[in-house]
């Protein structure tokens, strides 16, 4: 089973599946039956000890889900991954030859938990996804990978599973893709898989961020499936049946990063070369923007005005918008990039001021 799961690592796409949480017996190993019958699943994937954020929730079935889930790997073929918080939760998955271990987002957001994981970790020849934090922050990610790297381990993975925003949104955790493309910038050929599952909270989105994560390529995907999605004990609302999950699949463009046809290179340097034209322009544009605002910063030292006049900061938005529309520029991307400009400018002006 390690040499099949060290060539899954190199599998496109890596599609890992199974319940959020592993009920019962039945549950479990029916849920992988089925997902080994659609022939689409590289890894069956179960929630043995679950993190809930208020007590009293179903908390998971603990190490007695273990050996149905070794049941089910030894019926259906398929290698098993369990997220893991504790160095005792490692050393009983550990025991009931669980192939390949996950660290949740509420876990890697805690140096002491990941450490104490890393730490019982050392010596162990095993893969390990993290999963990112559930707050925006990347360089958290980076610690989790950095600790568990440190302890020795070669086969690491990343998972995006969103981070978590205050009021309601479209999604349960706002996929800020950035973030994600950040890391796997930051991290070269390291496998990152999507996790659309806890991204959307909800089916009828699912297939729309799977597609997303695979157009920007991503190398696999980790979905929550279940016999009987609704009566779940833990996620149920975002859970499908083995069934949909391969007709979600069977949907899905899979696009790959590169080809070996001259003629879409060629067509792609030609418009890329007309991209980084565009990009030194619009640097010399604003360039200039911000020769023009060190004047008005000059003026308004010698009048002794403050660089920030919000009456004029609110006349540049709403010009801003109107002619975004007009342009097919989306309000959010405009105020982000006027957000950027202004503090620029006002960056600019505060060396004028207090020269
Ligand atoms: C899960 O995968 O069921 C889970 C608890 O995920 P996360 O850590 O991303 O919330
Ligand atoms: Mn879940």
């Amino acid at each position: 089973m390690k040499e099949k799961v060290q060539e899954l690592w190199a599998k496109r796409p890596l599609i890992i599946s199974g319940p959020c949480s592993a009920e019962t017996e039945e549950q479990m190993i029916e849920t992988a039956v089925q997902l080994a019958a659609t022939g689409k699943i590289d890894m069956l994937r179960a929630g043995i000890w679950k993190p809930r954020t208020r007590p009293g929730m179903f908390e998971g079935v603990g190490v007695k889900g273990l050996p149905w889930l070794a049941q089910a790997k030894k019926i259906t073929g398929l290698p098993t991954t369990v997220e893991v918080a504790t160095a005792k939760q490692v050393e009983d998955a550990l025991s009931f030859d669980v192939d390949v271990l996950w660290i949740g987002a509420r876990t890697t957001v805690n140096p002491f938990s990941v450490q104490e994981v890393a730490d019982a970790l050392r010596g162990v020849d095993i893969p390990v996804l993290i999963k990112n934090p559930i707050n925006p922050d990347i360089e958290l990610w980076m610690g989790a990978v950095e600790r568990i790297e440190k302890a020795g381990i070669k086969q690491v993975g990343l998972i995006h599973r969103g981070f978590s925003s205050y009021g309601n949104t479209e999604y349960r955790n706002a996929p800020m893709w950035h973030l994600a493309i950040e890391m796997k910038r930051r991290n070269p050929g390291m496998l990152l898989i999507c996790d659309p599952s806890h991204i959307s909270g909800r089916r009828d989105i699912l297939q729309a961020v799977s597609q997303q994560a695979i157009n920007l390529d991503y190398d696999g995907l980790m979905i929550e499936s279940h016999i009987d999605p609704d009566a779940a004990w833990s996620d149920a609302k975002q859970q499908i049946t083995p069934a949909v999950l391969a007709d979600l699949l069977a949907g899905i463009e899979w696009r790959k990063e590169d080809t070996n046809s001259p003629e879409f290179h060629a067509a792609l340097e030609k418009l890329r070369q007309q991209i980084n034209h565009l990009d030194d322009e619009l640097m010399q544009i604003i360039s200039q923007r911000m020769k023009v605002a060190e004047q008005i910063g000059q003026y308004k030292k010698e009048n002794n005005i403050t660089i920030l006049q919000t009456n004029r900061w609110n006349e540049i938005l709403e010009r801003a918008y109107q002619k975004g529309e007009s342009l097919k520029l989306s309000r959010e991307f405009m105020t982000k990039y006027y957000d950027a400009v202004h503090m620029e400018s006002i960056t600019h002006q505060n060396k004028i001021m207090n020269s």
